[in-house]
């Protein structure tokens, strides 16, 4: 049935966009964390520049988790529950997948996101809970990011063959399949299997599967800096689950000898392969090595991520800027005192948002420092923590801290970083205020962003792939501090655009970090420049809000990012 799918949108050939997780709006919990959340950003871009893209994601009916925490920072995960009939459409066009020999029907829900440019890319949710399914087949999309293995690689099967299958039911013409990290790696399978063609008297099995051809229609983007964070089945499983839609001998030279590594698979059958950052494209040369990988740094989508106050002095004083970031350029010319006060505005919006969600009353004059992202021990969200008794002599009266993440249910040594987040909190209560606002999501994301007045960020070198929050805070006038890692080490120009914590990376590998090191660093900067020219020198200061917004926003913006993946990737 293609009546669901206006004929407009499906008579130009699309770049298919596959991600495990989007972002696209904050009550669609279809999303965790950085990669869903890039993942709406470009198709909100895509919209904007009008590129005829579709994008496909699984349901995902419960989402990932709301997060409950409780006096001593202990977390508890519950369901979401949401309606998705409130924001989509229910197509009428099924397809089936074969799942443990099972034929499992998928369905789709059509949501479309629109720009003003009159841009358009339709959003397809895939959904297995449908009556005819078995019981477990249900379930399949129900969960982001849960269950065990099975259901990761049953939720693969549906994203990547399912996805394809739909597309093509829905009579779209694909011209290229942008696969953003490897959860959808299988949709190769499923193009090898169409346009395999027996060759005659030709007996090499690999010339029969048309990989030069499958290679020319994908572009894979990686996001994993770390060996053991790449998606892996064992060939057992796969067999037992998936079956042999192309043999597994084809498949063993295509995925890994010994297990199915899905980043393996997509870059084997991608022509263009990127990683998320300059840094992280060489972090990803060297993990694997003979492929040719560039680099697309990652930006984030600028109307999204501007609060009110910023968008209005934009709209005044660069008209355009949204869909042009590039005006940022001239940020100079909007008065500094207009800066302040559209900074000010925002960080009084975090600060009753603090006061009403946590009951805790922050002081609008003090240097407020905020510090959101997945609470996992590479984050080192504790190593402003390394010192508390370094920290309150520095701090006392001076700061105050933000904090929000959620800890995958499964991480113990995140959950353990919330906790202990809790127990400083009270050893320096009375001194320095420190807060951590529960559920952290999209809307908790811009409050914080926009509304404190320095973005800190400490993970562990090379595992921060590229970073988008931080691209976030320019976009508001808020200057970042940050480890030299992903995306700061190309925006960072120290004092300019903001501060470096640690050493400039000099290699790939991970021996380089020292705690010790990158927290006395953080300590002194914070007494000794950062402290002082908050409070002493606040025209400098506002200098430094600028340059985040005139060197760092004009450039890690999505606009940018997109326009590189349509000349580097997709019309090549
Ligand atoms: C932007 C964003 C992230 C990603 O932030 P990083 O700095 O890349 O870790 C995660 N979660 C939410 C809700 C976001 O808005």
């Amino acid at each position: 049935m293609k009546t669901a799918c206006p004929i407009e949108l499906t008579k130009e050939p699309k770049i298919a966009y596959f991600s495990m997780e989007i972002g696209i709006q904050n009550d669609i919990p279809t999303y965790s964390g950085g990669l869903g959340v890039l993942a709406g950003d470009t198709i909100r871009t895509a919209a904007d520049l009008q590129l005829p893209m579709v994008a496909v994601t699984l349901l995902t009916k419960k989402g990932y988790f709301i997060q409950e925490l409780d006096d001593a920072g202990r977390q508890r995960e519950h369901p979401y529950s949401w309606d998705p009939s409130k924001h989509m459409v229910l197509l009428p066009t099924r397809v089936a997948v074969t799942i443990e020999g099972r034929d499992v029907l998928v369905q789709a829900w059509q949501y479309t996101v629109t720009s003003l440019t009159q841009g358009c890319v339709p959003l397809f949710f895939l959904d297995t809970d449908i009556e005819e399914n078995a019981p477990e087949d249900r379930q399949i999309t129900h969960c982001l990011y849960g269950g065990d293995e099975a259901y990761r690689l049953k939720q693969e099967i549906v994203l990547g063959i399912g996805g394809v299958r739909m597309l093509h039911e829905l009579g779209f013409e694909i011209k290229k399949y942008h696969m953003n990290e490897g959860h959808s790696s299988l949709l190769t399978l499923e193009l090898l299997n169409r346009f395999k063609r027996p060759i005659e008297d030709v007996w090499d099995e690999k010339l029969v599967w048309d990989v030069e051809r499958v290679k020319d229609l994908c572009v894979f983007t990686t996001h994993t800096p770390i060996e053991a964070g790449h998606d892996r089945f064992s060939y057992d499983l796969v067999v037992r689950i998936l079956g042999e839609i192309v043999p597994l001998k084809v498949l063993k030279e295509l995925g890994g000898a010994d297990s199915l590594n899905m980043t393996r698979l997509g870059l084997n059958l991608s022509k263009f392969i990127n990683g998320v950052a300059k840094k992280h494209g060489e972090v990803s040369r060297n993990m694997f090595p003979g492929y040719e990988i560039s680099a697309i740094t990652n930006g984030v989508h600028s109307y999204t991520w501007t609060c009110d106050s910023f968008k209005r002095l934009y709209d005044k004083y660069l008209p355009g800027w949204a869909n042009e970031p590039e005006l940022f350029v001239r940020v100079t010319r909007i008065p500094k005192s207009e800066i302040w006060d559209a900074h000010m505005e925002a960080k009084n919006a975090l600060l009753s948002f603090v006061l009403r969600t946590a009951g805790v009353r922050m002081d609008p004059d003090v240097l407020t420092i905020g510090f959101a992202r997945r609470a996992t021990a590479y984050k080192r969200a504790d190593l402003i923590f390394s010192d508390v008794e370094r920290l309150r002599r520095i701090g006392s009266g001076k700061i105050q801290i933000v904090f929000a993440g959620k800890a995958h249910p499964k991480d113990d040594l995140g959950k353990k970083l919330i906790q202990k987040i809790f127990s400083v909190r009270e050893r320096l209560k009375g001194v320095i205020t420190i807060v951590y606002l529960t559920n952290y999501d999209m809307n908790i994301a811009l409050t914080m962003v926009s509304g404190v007045d320095l973005w800190l960020n400490t993970p562990l070198r090379p595992r921060e792939a590229s970073g988008t929050s931080g691209m976030k805070a320019v976009h508001n006038g808020v200057p970042n501090f940050s480890v030299l890692d992903g995306w700061w080490i190309e925006g960072h120009i120290e004092g300019w655009t903001g501060w470096s914590i640690g050493p400039h990376p000099v290699e790939t590998s991970l021996v380089e970090n020292v705690d010790s090191r990158d927290a006395d660093d953080l300590y002194d900067k914070l007494e000794q420049i950062i402290i002082p020219l908050y409070y002493d020198n606040r025209p400098a200061w506002i200098e430094m809000m600028q340059n985040a917004i005139g060197m760092n926003a004009y450039y890690f913006n999505s606009h940018r990012m997109m326009r590189r993946y349509v000349t580097e990737a997709y019309i090549r």
